[in-house]
């Protein structure tokens, strides 16, 4: 149950991943601003034959930030390596990436707010003068070599932004935040996830997919698989509403999308703060999780949906919140 709904990528999901990702920008639904600009800044970098700017994705897991980096390198026609922070051990696993790279070629780095600190030091003469430096041997004489990398675009992925060291934020040219999805922009990469997969859905079963996806297309393409299953099994292998709600239900998802970890933090306010107001840290240590994060990753969920509200005096959980957890919303409580 609850990994039915977690916005990371499961293991096993990565190669049906790969089939369903957009090949061209055009084709990546949503996100209409990010688009824009990335479509200006892609035409301007080929019309001036230079490399395109450092770009900076930030946002929640599942909303496309890989998908867009890999996207960003097909329209330029550039080669692009994708690693994540936590592999970069050394300064040599990066110079190993950086010495690999031709001139315009993409350095995909996710959860780049994880970089070490040595590892980010190293990083930033490669982005901004083209050079890396190397140390011969080790010791405080040891001599060091200044050694030329191809010009190349840095596109860094990360979920917590806050997190990310303000020389590290200032060296990127392009920063864009991606959103959670509206139902409606769900509802059509379901339907293009069907096609791709060849199922039959029609538009009233694709919406009922959507609005459990907590916003969020990878949800969105797991649900579909596993609704799918259901079709082929116990209906005809067509998507409706009816066969649609009938999985969902089956498959014990939240008809709001939420995930656990949503439920932890709204359960959390009603049964152990009387609804709020509390404050953010205090929040944080009742669930074990780290205040940012909370922050950045799970409230925004919340408040879009109307689940949570940002007061002055704390965090209070809405009518709706209570409800969705069978209980009675205080009276003169918010909304
Ligand atoms: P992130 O890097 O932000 O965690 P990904 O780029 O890995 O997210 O996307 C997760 C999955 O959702 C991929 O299978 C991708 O194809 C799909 N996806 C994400 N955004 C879109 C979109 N706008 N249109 C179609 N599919 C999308």
């Amino acid at each position: 149950r609850s990994e039915i709904t977690t916005p990371d990528a499961l293991t096993e999901e990565e190669g049906s991943e790969l089939s369903l990702r957009p090949q061209r920008l055009v084709e990546f639904i949503g996100q209409d601003k990010v688009k824009e600009s990335l479509q200006i800044a892609i035409d301007a970098a080929l019309s001036r034959r230079e490399p395109l700017d450092h770009t900076l994705f930030y946002g929640p897991p599942g909303l496309g930030k890989t998908t867009l980096a890999l996207l960003m390198a097909r329209e330029l026609g550039v080669n692009i390596k994708i690693t994540a922070a936590p592999v970069l051990e050394k300064p040599a696993d990066l110079v190993r990436e950086l010495t690999t790279l031709r001139e315009g070629d993409i350095l995909f780095i996710d959860e780049i707010h994880r970089l070490r600190p040595i590892i980010e030091e190293f990083l930033y003469p490669a982005m901004e003068d083209w050079r890396i430096d190397v140390r011969l041997s080790d010791g405080p004489h040891a001599q060091m070599i200044s050694m030329p990398v191809e010009k190349f675009t840095l596109i860094g992925a990360t979920t917590r932004y806050g997190l990310l060291t303000p020389p590290m934020r200032a060296r990127f040219g392009i920063v864009q935040r991606l959103h959670y999805y509206p139902v409606d922009a769900l509802a059509f990469i379901v339907e293009r996830t069907a096609e791709i997969l060849g199922v039959g859905c029609d538009k009233y079963g694709a919406m009922e997919i959507a609005r459990r996806s907590r916003g969020t297309p990878r949800v969105a393409n797991r649900l579909m698989r596993r609704v799918r299953d259901y079709a082929q099994v116990r209906a005809d292998g067509v998507i409706t509403r009816d066969v649609a709600d009938a999985a969902l239900v089956m498959l014990d998802v939240d008809e709001f999308g939420l995930d656990e970890m949503d439920t932890r933090v709204l359960r959390s306010l009603i049964e152990q703060f009387g609804g709020g107001p509390v404050g953010l840290n205090t929040l944080a240590v009742a669930l074990g999780e780290d205040a940012g994060t909370l922050e950045e990753v799970y409230e925004p969920f919340l408040i879009q949906n109307g689940f949570l509200m940002r007061t002055p005096r704390g965090r209070v959980a809405t009518a709706l919140a209570y409800r969705r957890f069978g209980y009675a919303p205080p009276v003169d409580g918010a909304t």
